[in-house]
């Protein structure tokens, strides 16, 4: 057979349009929309995840019927094109939920030293096969796969556990949306005299919103609302650049302080620990602070001095600010990253760039559920937008195992020990960062000549 021809990725990114302040009128009429966007995918949601719907979610043609029929747009008085939208986003959701508990009870099962390879190799079929899995978590009969030839599984017992996982792992959708963007189809939309017309719940009537650039897009849009204005998000379609001065080879470490490391020992994103670590600090604080505003609420109800009770509820208990300022804050840390991770590429000028799989993300030194979070969230974010850039950049990406690369030295691979920040080596007397040693160490597993201190 012929080697299959490697086919060029095609790359979509998301550029953004901002409109002119736009008057009260107009956000109010956004807000609407958004809400009954939010409502209807909580709708979907709802009758939707579960498991009995899984039959449903591909290719959604039902939910869509079922969603015309339900009554809901006369309720809501939303233009089909909005409600078909919305449930789309909705199913997207609920597709990549499902997704993502299947892979993790494929990890799950990977790691479980009770299953024989015969038992795995049945669960990844069935974790493979949409009905096969629908079959199995809601107890229908179906036709076995075949697994190992002369292995005969405990059906009951993979069943069992396939459901078990299933229960414990599935997590629910939709419980803490905003209400701040809707998605718009193309049918619903024009550009024209420098800005856009939204379609509005008056058929024929159109809605103005000038836009600060004349771009033209012809795709699904999202329209985010912010305080006064909009942001409209546009997928686009666009070739990697080519770089050809770049042509290093680089690894790169991921930390919580610092968020990437080199292996030529350049560090970026090294403000990153500082200001996530204020953020958890101020996220706690105003835990705390709310807690205490809450029993000064209620002693002053006991009271009966419902006045006073309002006056604090209405002053300090305000959630749309805090999520606000949440946001506010959190697109700062995103701007952060991603001008890093610019910087990175720029400076490095990587033809690849080599990284640890995401496996041993969280360190189990942070105890602090906020932190922890965060800083979850934040590789997490990192490791997207690198994917993307490098994408964009046409610069390779490859992930590996990094097992060990921390624990032994990257000038003489003998096992080393971590002080703090600082990887230190009795043999040879090697000293420095902790986190350049484990990028070196990294390129090497990359080369295919690191050891493990043992194999040596
Ligand atoms: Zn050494």
């Amino acid at each position: 057979m012929p080697p299959a021809k490697a086919k060029q990725a095609k790359i979509i990114r998301t550029v953004r349009q901002h409109s002119e302040p736009l008057p009260e009128e107009t956000m109010e009429f956004l807000r609407g929309l958004a809400e009954d966007y939010a409502k209807v995918k909580r709708y979907v949601y709802r009758r939707y995840s579960g498991i009995g719907s899984l039959g449903k979610i591909y290719p959604g043609y039902d939910v869509q019927k079922e969603l015309r029929a339900s009554g809901l747009r006369q309720e809501l008085n939303l233009p089909d094109s909005y409600m078909a939208v919305a449930a789309m986003d909705a199913l997207g959701g609920i597709r990549s939920a499902w997704s993502n508990l299947k892979n993790r009870i494929a990890e799950l099962a990977k790691k479980n030293e009770n299953l024989t390879d015969g038992d795995r190799k049945y669960i990844f079929t069935v974790l493979r096969q949409g009905a096969m899995y629908a079959a199995v978590l809601n107890d229908k009969p179906f036709e076995r796969p075949e697994v190992l030839p002369g292995a005969e599984p405990d059906y009951r017992r993979l069943d069992n556990l396939v459901r078990r996982l299933t229960r414990k792992y599935k997590v629910a959708l939709g419980t803490r949306m905003e209400a701040d963007y809707f998605g718009v189809s193309p049918n619903a939309y024009a550009y024209r005299d420098g800005g856009i017309r939204l379609g509005s719940r008056t058929p024929q009537r159109r809605v103005f919103i000038p836009l600060t650039d004349n771009a033209v897009h012809a795709k699904q849009l999202k329209i985010r609302l912010l305080e006064d204005r909009i942001e409209v998000l546009a997928p686009v379609e666009s070739k990697p650049k080519r770089h050809p001065g770049w042509t290093n080879k680089v690894a790169l470490s991921i930390g919580y302080s610092t968020m990437f490391t080199s292996s030529g020992g350049a560090e970026y994103g090294q403000r990153l620990g500082e200001m996530l670590s204020a953020r958890s600090e101020r996220v706690y604080g105003k835990r705390r602070l709310r807690g205490a505003y809450c029993g000064a609420c209620r002693k002053a109800l006991e009271r009966g001095d419902a006045r006073r009770a309002r006056a604090i509820r209405g002053s300090n208990l305000g959630t749309k600010k805090l999520l606000a300022q949440n946001r506010r804050e959190m697109s700062g840390v995103k701007a952060y990253i991603n001008a890093e991770i610019r910087r990175m590429l720029e400076t490095e000028k990587p033809r690849e760039i080599i990284i640890p799989a995401r496996s041993k993300l969280f360190a189990p030194h942070m105890q602090k559920a906020t932190k922890q979070k965060l800083s979850r969230w934040t590789a997490g974010y990192a490791r997207k937008r690198l994917a993307d850039k490098c994408a964009l950049d046409g610069v390779k990406l490859t992930e590996v195992n990094a097992a060990c690369t921390g624990a032994a030295c990257a000038d003489c691979g003998a096992a080393g020990r971590r002080s703090g920040r600082v990887f230190v080596c009795e043999a040879c007397g090697a000293k420095g960062p902790h986190h350049l040693n484990a990028a070196r160490n990294i390129l090497k597993k990359a080369e295919g000549t690191f050891k493990t201190p043992q194999q040596r």
